[in-house]
């Protein structure tokens, strides 16, 4: 299959790039910059410009900014769309949160309908915080499952930047949804919305200052700052980057996964657990970690929700990664970039 991967340079997209030409696919992946683009053709350089190309996209929240990408020769028959902020440091959450996830979101699809009619599948990267309702906490014994969609408001979103995050990804999936009812397009679409991502880095691209939001708790135990009191853990679901990344091309190769939400987690952590692990399995990282009896970063007392995977394991076929293989494979990855 011919692909799009929007936003290639990314945490999870390195990994979705990685199993797509593994599977054989042709991709061209879009870039903010030239310097990124040599960085991933150079770690790939087993591979054509056949098998592997790039165009670059400096902001996906400018009307358009797809209209040239979607075209390409030979035709794109699918499109994966990872490409959208995930981090907090923002000043204004409209303009760095929610335009680029929204506008990045319905511009990929106006331009794929517009000027690339041979596009099949449309995979777009959600969340489990366009499922999640942040306003029922820890919401005991309620089961989610793709059902369930996050009521944050617009007036709720700018607020802060966590609520700016969560309703970014909420709005960008209900507006692909509105524009599949709306438009119906040629493609369908699937969604996938994993909790938070753990698992190795690509060296290539990575720096230990410059590192993706969801790795940062595993950084921050390693460097001690764990020690004393561990961080509460927040969102106790998550999902390995590899097992979501194969969840991705399977979104894209299977036909059942047409028009569907995917809800893809591996189940509950605790960043408790993670510091054990990381000193279980690294002796060098123990004086770093916090002992059995450091407090903080538990599970709640009252309980937490439920979750339902049952059409990701299905439809998807994903078969989920341990907790301990992903935070020592994780670990192993941030050795290599210095930690
Ligand atoms: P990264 O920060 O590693 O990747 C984000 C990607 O989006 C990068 O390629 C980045 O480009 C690109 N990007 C961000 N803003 C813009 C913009 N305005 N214009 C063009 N490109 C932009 O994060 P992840 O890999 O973790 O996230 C990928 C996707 O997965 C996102 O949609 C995120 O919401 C979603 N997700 C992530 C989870 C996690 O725990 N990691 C959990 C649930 C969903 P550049 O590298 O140049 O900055």
């Amino acid at each position: 299959t011919r692909v799009l991967l929007t936003g290639g340079s990314g945490f999870i997209a390195a990994h979705v790039l990685d199993i797509l030409l593994e599977h054989g696919h042709s991709v061209v992946t879009t870039v903010r910059s030239q310097e990124k683009a040599d960085k991933i053709k150079e770690a790939h350089s087993k591979y054509g410009k056949d098998k592997l190309d790039f165009v670059l996209v400096e902001d996906i929240a400018k009307e358009e900014a797809f209209d040239e990408a979607v075209k390409s020769n030979p035709p794109f028959e699918a499109v994966i769309h990872t490409a959208s902020p995930f981090h907090f440091k923002v000043t204004d959450v409209q303009k760095e949160l929610l335009d680029p996830a929204i506008i990045g979101t319905t511009g990929i699809l106006k331009s794929i309908k517009k000027s690339a009619p041979t596009v099949k599948r449309v995979v777009i990267t959600s969340s489990f915080a366009a499922v999640l309702d942040p306003f029922k906490g820890n919401n005991p014994g309620y089961e989610y499952s793709e059902k369930d969609w996050n009521g944050i408001s617009h007036e709720q979103a700018i607020e802060n930047p966590v609520n700016g995050y969560r309703a970014s990804k909420t709005f960008a999936e209900k507006a692909a949804w509105d524009f599949v009812e709306q438009q119906s397009p040629n493609f369908s679409v699937a969604a996938l919305c994993p909790p938070l991502v753990l698992g190795p880095i690509v060296h290539y691209l990575n720096s230990l200052d410059a590192l993706n939001t969801s790795n940062q708790r595993v950084r921050d135990i390693m460097q001690g700052k764990a020690k004393e009191q561990i961080p509460e853990t927040g969102t106790f679901l998550w999902v390995d980057v590899r097992d979501l990344a194969l969840a991705h091309v399977k979104a894209m190769e299977v036909d059942g996964a047409a028009n569907k939400r995917f809800f893809i987690t591996a189940g509950y952590f605790s960043n408790k657990e993670i510091a054990a692990i990381i000193k279980k399995n690294f002796p060098e990282y123990a004086d770093k970690c916090p002992s059995d009896s450091t407090p903080g970063g538990d599970y709640p007392k009252d309980g937490i929700y439920k979750y339902n995977n049952k059409q990701t394991r299905e439809v998807l076929g994903i078969k989920f990664t341990s907790l301990e293989q992903s935070i020592v494979d994780t670990v192993k990855s941030l050795k290599a970039v210095g930690a």
